[in-house]
C-alpha cells in the first residue's frame, strides 16, 4: 500500500495581526507551520500504517526551499520520505497551476492507493487543490472526510462532513480524501524520530524533473491573477449598554432588528 500526503508550509494566521494604525498586516515573527488540515491528513495516512505494516508514506509539497523544515516535521511524525517540489518556474501559482505541479510531482513517485490532502490551506483558504488533483490525475475524490470507516484492500469507507449530517461513501482505490480535523488528533513528533528526520534526505523537484514545461506551470500557467489585496477594516469599538436586563434585552432586539440581522 503506498500512501502520499500533500503538506503546505503556511504562515500561522492566528498569529497574523492587523496594524491598528496603518491597517497593514503585522506579517514579522510569523512562524510558518504545516497546515493544520494537512497534520489530520497525515496522521490519517499515519493510522492506515500503523495497521498494514506493508504502507510506505511519501509526503509532497510544492513550495519554496524552507519548505524542507515542514517536511522534515512531517517525517518526524513518521512519514517514509519527503519531496519538494521547488523551483522558480512554479512561483505565482493559483489552485490550477499549483495542482498541475502537484499531480506531475505525484506521477513520479509510480502508483499510490490513497492520496491525503488537506480540505483547506489556511492562507489560500480555496478549498480547490485537493479536488482538482484528483481532476488531473483522474481518480475519485471525496472531500471533508471526518473519519475512515473500514479500509478493504481496494476500496476505503469514509465519512464525508456535511453541515447538519454526513454521508457515507464507499470509493475505490486509487483515490483523493481531504481531510478535516475533526478527522483525528495528529500525533506528536518523539526526540528520537526528530534526530531520524534529519538523517534522510528530502527529494527536491524541478519542472524538468516532473517532466513539466515552464509554460504549463507557475504564474504562466495560472488563469486567475491576484488584482489587489488589502487588509479589512479594523472593527470599530464595542457597544455597552446600560440600564435594567429587560431594557439591555429590549434595546439589543431593536438595534439587532435595524441591521436585519433578525
Ligand atoms: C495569481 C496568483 C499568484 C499567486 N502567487 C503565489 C505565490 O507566489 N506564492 C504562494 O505561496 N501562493 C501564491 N498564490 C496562492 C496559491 O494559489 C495558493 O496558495 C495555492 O494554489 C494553494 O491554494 P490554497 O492555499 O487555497 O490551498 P487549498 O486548496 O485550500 O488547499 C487544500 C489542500 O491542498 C493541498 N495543497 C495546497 N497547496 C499545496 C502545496 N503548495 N503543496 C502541497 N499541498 C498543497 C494541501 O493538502 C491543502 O490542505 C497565488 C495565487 C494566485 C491566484
Amino acid at each position: 500500500m503506498k500512501i502520499c500526503v500533500c503538506a503546505k508550509q503556511v504562515p500561522d494566521t492566528n498569529e497574523v495581526r492587523i496594524d491598528p494604525v496603518k491597517g497593514t498586516l503585522i506579517r514579522e515573527g510569523v512562524p510558518s507551520i504545516l497546515n493544520p488540515d494537512d497534520a489530520n491528513a497525515l496522521e490519517a495516512a499515519l493510522q492506515i500504517k500503523d495497521k498494514h505494516q506493508d504502507t510506505t508514506i511519501s509526503v509532497i509539497s510544492m513550495g519554496p526551499p524552507q519548505a524542507t523544515y515542514m517536511l522534515r516535521e512531517c517525517l518526524a511524525m513518521g512519514a517514509d520520505e519527503a519531496v519538494l517540489l521547488s523551483d522558480r518556474a512554479f512561483g505565482g501559482a493559483d489552485t490550477c497551476a499549483t495542482s498541475t505541479t502537484i499531480a506531475a510531482g505525484i506521477r513520479m513517485l509510480g502508483d499510490v492507493d490513497i492520496i491525503f490532502g488537506g480540505r483547506q490551506a489556511i492562507d489560500g483558504d480555496t478549498a480547490q487543490v485537493g479536488p482538482q488533483v484528483a481532476m488531473r490525475l483522474g481518480i475519485p475524490v471525496v472531500t471533508y472526510v471526518q473519519e475512515i470507516v473500514d479500509y478493504t484492500g481496494d476500496k476505503i469507507k469514509v465519512q464525508r462532513q456535511l453541515e447538519d449530517g454526513y454521508e457515507l461513501i464507499e470509493v475505490k482505490l486509487p483515490c483523493f480524501l481531504t481531510c478535516v480535523k475533526e478527522l483525528n488528533e495528529p500525533r506528536y513528533m518523539s526526540v528520537g524520530s526528530i534526530v531520524d528526520a534529519y538523517k534522510k534526505d528530502i527529494k527536491i523537484y524541478n519542472h524538468e524533473d516532473v517532466k513539466l514545461d515552464p509554460k504549463d506551470c507557475g504564474l504562466n500557467a495560472s488563469p486567475t491573477q491576484v488584482f489587489r489585496s488589502f487588509t479589512p477594516p479594523v472593527k470599530g469599538k464595542g457597544e455597552m449598554l446600560q440600564g435594567s436586563n429587560k431594557d439591555m434585552a429590549k434595546e439589543l432586539v431593536t438595534k439587532l432588528k435595524e441591521k436585519h440581522l433578525i
